[in-house]
């Protein structure tokens, strides 16, 4: 099987590359020798974008998945596109406008892991609307985590990854600060989103995307957060300021 090497995640600011096909699949999926592209994961969605080929024509890609293993990277056509041959040299570019924002808006769905440090049950990181689940059943008001979560953004602290081996890991668990994920372990190495020198603020495995400085999240707030069971609260993420509410 073919074997994709990841040009990602050594750059999350790589928005084009240029790539040999290796195979295409009987369901018209495209894996390349490498790739900007990032598969959906984690409740991060896959990317979208075109192919540039060597006449200047396109070949658009609605959507980027996994394949059998998390090291394969298969791009979707979008329907009625011309298929490439096996061995063809293409340009890849991202939606890049879109990832930014999908970039951002995970970047904000680890901050709130940091403002409610509760057990997150479920994520789903989107365009406008970010949503995450926490097994908690105090009450917040999300005015409060609105605050808290635009001053983490306003100090602007470095977001970055540090690869470590999963020998390091169970040497060191508390290098892990959040409880809430189970590290991705078996592939030999973790990798772990840091905020703040010295993850100061945060560190979790993550296999996502996010923006170097918090400061590029820029305007986030709370929606809404839903009771969903006795146990449970959903924290929807929006961009933007607050809505203006009138007063009760
Ligand atoms: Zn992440």
């Amino acid at each position: 099987m073919t074997r994709t090497v990841t040009a990602l995640f050594r750059d999350f600011y790589l928005s084009t590359c240029e790539a040999s096909v290796t195979a295409i699949l009987d369901d018209g999926g495209i894996e390349f020798d490498q790739t900007c592209f990032y598969a959906a994961s984690g409740g991060q969605p896959g990317d979208t974008g075109f192919l540039e080929r060597e006449d200047g024509s396109r070949i658009l890609i609605a959507d980027t998945r996994h394949g059998a293993t998390k090291d394969i990277i298969v791009h979707i056509p979008a329907d009625g596109q011309p298929t490439p041959s096996v061995g063809e040299k293409l340009v890849l570019h991202i939606d890049w406008p879109r990832r930014y924002r999908l970039m951002r808006m995970h970047t904000a769905c680890h901050l709130l892991s940091v403002v409610c440090p509760f057990p997150i049950t479920g994520a789903s990181v989107g365009e406008e609307e970010s949503r995450v689940d926490f097994d908690m059943s105090e009450t917040i008001d999300k005015d409060q985590v609105t605050a808290a979560l635009m001053k983490l953004v306003e100090e602007n602290h470095p977001v970055y990854v540090q690869w470590i081996t999963d020998e390091e890991l169970a040497d060191n668990p508390g290098i892990v600060k959040s409880k809430n994920v189970r590290p991705p372990m078996g592939l030999g190495r973790v990798s772990l989103v840091c905020i703040g020198e010295n993850s100061s603020v945060d560190s979790q495995p993550c296999g996502g995307t996010h923006v170097s400085e918090t400061q590029e999240v820029g305007a986030i707030h709370i929606a809404k957060i839903e009771k969903k069971g006795k146990e449970n609260r959903r924290f929807r993420i929006r961009f933007g300021a607050p809505e203006n509410r009138t007063s009760v």
